[in-house]
């Protein structure tokens, strides 16, 4: 099924349902750049990060992670529940820099562990587009044919 049936679908009537469910796997593992600095720096789990930066070419560059372990969360306000930064533990800020030749092997060896697209995380589709109409429209993902697994 590609975008076309989707839209064919929504001209028919028939509203268009897409089924999303990201693969538990993925939801407990997620192919992000902060999952893989910390697993191969073996980091706490509440050490989170709060800046992200990318330098030089998508292919080539390198992103730069800045993070520190936050346990802290703002109890009141537009901020409730998200971490208090200026709480963080200062003794455990950190700065990775990640090259993205690296990261695209990680991301090859984590398709290969869990078995599936990391584009999609498992469920077969990504955004194509918006509209007023139709509000957020999505298509087979073009990673891994909307199979949701990894691409061979
Ligand atoms: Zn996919």
């Amino acid at each position: 099924m590609g975008h076309a049936d989707l839209y064919a679908q929504r001209w028919n009537g028939e509203p268009v349902v897409y089924d999303r469910t990201i693969s538990p796997a993925a939801e407990a593992r997620p192919p992000s750049l902060e999952q893989y600095v910390s697993e191969k720096y073996t980091l706490p789990s509440d050490w989170k990060v709060f800046r992200w930066q990318a330098h030089g070419e998508k292919e080539t560059g390198f992103s730069t992670l800045t993070g520190a372990v936050v346990t802290e969360t703002y109890k009141t306000g537009k901020r409730k529940g998200l971490p208090k930064w200026s709480a963080r533990d200062k003794s455990t800020e950190l700065q990775i820099s990640i090259p993205q030749t690296d990261f695209k092997l990680w991301i090859q060896q984590w398709e290969s562990e869990t078995g599936l697209c990391h584009q999609c995380l498992g469920c077969g589709l990504e955004w194509v587009g918006w509209s007023k109409r139709d509000g957020c429209r999505y298509g087979k993902c073009r990673n891994c044919g909307g199979s949701g697994t990894r691409p061979a």
